[in-house]
């Protein structure tokens, strides 16, 4: 009688602890399962999956997200919510082919808050935490079809190259437009001539956030007769929009006052200079800026971000699982040595980010220049302990070429 054995690599029974029969004869042993197990989750891991099968919990996703982005609680919990929703849509409609008697809208996102508050690095975070493909694109050089500058399908172009041409995976992925507030309207009278940087690429823009199929050209550039193109739906790709909105604040502010002035009118909101008038943002200011209303209401997800106090931006330099201080840590650790602040040397590195006023942004160019030279002479020197002093801090900041002191 013939010995049953491994299918895969031929190991005996004997050889083996257990030994699964499957169809027709075949075996696998334990080993080869785990090895299989090995290569699937390999798979997984490089490749975005193109079905959903699972959509963490928005709590779920509000953890991960915990551990990357630093305060910005209301977003979070608006994002977790609005993606879970999403993706659940998505698996629901892959279940019943859409033939459901509610159709559920997709909701795209707008993030409004100044630059380095962390609009990017949330968006970034979502797709890897549902392992989808993700890309940023900058609305200021879209234009529409047909001007000088990027087509706004590149954006599509960008995202198939992120899922690696894999259509399917790419019409579940995420995409973050920066700077919408860009393409605002610059007048506010419609019927002016039209205008290249503003409601044409409005426009342009609406298509793909509602969703349309689009014939995109794979390798980017200009499309031409010979040149075969994919076909992309954006019906399920979620677009989160983020934006400055620079000066929003008065629109705000002024409607704010307007409510609260008037013999009958009680005062709905008292709002003090200190709070975040974003918080108050409505879909108005945002008509009052310049965005067309179609695209309003494309964007029905609408959060906002805090700025960075002293605080935040000393955890965001500490605390994150990819911090700057543990990259830097990191990069001595690689050299077998070990790497250490004074409190008072983070101190200087946080007071210099709150002066520029770049948000967490700062904090990079800030301790690049404090650790220039140091990361120059690391790798050849003997020493193994180093420890950044307030000294150290504030010398190389001094010698640095970026002008911190004009700032302060
Ligand atoms: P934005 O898109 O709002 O202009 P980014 O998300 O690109 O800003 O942030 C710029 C840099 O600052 C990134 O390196 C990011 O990691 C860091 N950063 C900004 N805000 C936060 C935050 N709230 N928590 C952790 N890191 C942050």
């Amino acid at each position: 009688m013939k010995q049953e054995s491994c299918s895969f690599c031929g190991r005996s029974k004997q050889e083996v602890q257990i030994l699964l029969a499957g169809y027709g004869g075949a075996h696998i042993c334990e080993n080869c399962v785990a090895h299989a197990n090995t290569i699937i989750e390999e798979e997984f891991r490089q490749k975005p999956t193109t079905r959903i099968t699972r959509v963490p919990k928005p709590r779920e996703i509000m953890e991960h997200l915990n551990d990357f982005v630093i305060g910005q609680e209301d977003a979070k919990k608006v994002l977790s919510v609005a993606v879970y929703n999403h993706y659940r849509r998505i698996m629901s409609y892959e279940r019943t082919g859409g033939d459901s008697e509610v159709e559920l809208d997709k909701s795209n996102i707008l993030l409004v808050g100044r630059t380095g508050t962390g609009k990017t690095l949330m968006a970034r975070t979502i797709a890897k935490i549902l392992k989808v493909p993700f890309c940023i694109a900058d609305a200021t050089v879209l234009t529409e079809a047909g001007y000088v500058g990027e087509d706004v399908e590149s954006v599509l172009v960008r995202l198939l190259q992120e899922a690696d041409y894999d259509v399917e995976a790419a019409e579940k992925g995420i995409v973050y437009i920066d700077e919408i507030d860009k393409i605002a309207r610059k007048s506010d009278n419609p019927s002016i001539t039209r205008d290249v940087s503003g409601e044409g690429v409005q426009q342009a823009l609406l298509k793909l956030l509602e969703g349309t199929t689009a014939n995109v050209p794979p390798k980017g550039g200009r499309k031409h007769p010979e040149q075969s193109l994919v076909q992309i739906d954006t019906k399920n790709i979620l677009f989160i929009c983020g934006g400055a909105f620079v000066g929003i604040e008065d629109t705000i502010s002024s409607r704010l006052s307007v409510k609260t002035v008037g013999f009958n009118s009680t005062p709905t909101t008292q709002v003090s200079k200190s709070v975040n008038l974003y918080k108050y943002l409505q879909p108005s200011d945002l008509r009052k800026y310049g965005l067309i209303p179609e695209i309003i209401g494309r964007l029905p997800v609408l959060s906002y971000l805090n700025p960075l106090d002293k605080k935040a931006l000393r955890n965001i330099l500490m605390e994150p699982k990819n911090s700057l201080v543990k990259q830097y840590q990191k990069m001595f650790e690689l050299e077998g040595k070990t790497l250490s602040f004074d409190e008072d040397a983070i101190e200087v590195i946080v007071d210099k980010a709150d002066a520029l006023k770049l948000g967490a942004r700062g904090l990079r160019s800030i301790i690049e220049a404090i650790m220039l030279d140091i990361m120059y002479d690391m790798p050849d020197s003997e020493v193994e302990h180093y420890h950044i002093t307030v000294d150290m801090a504030k010398q190389q900041l001094e010698a640095s070429l970026i002008e911190f002191r004009a700032a302060s």
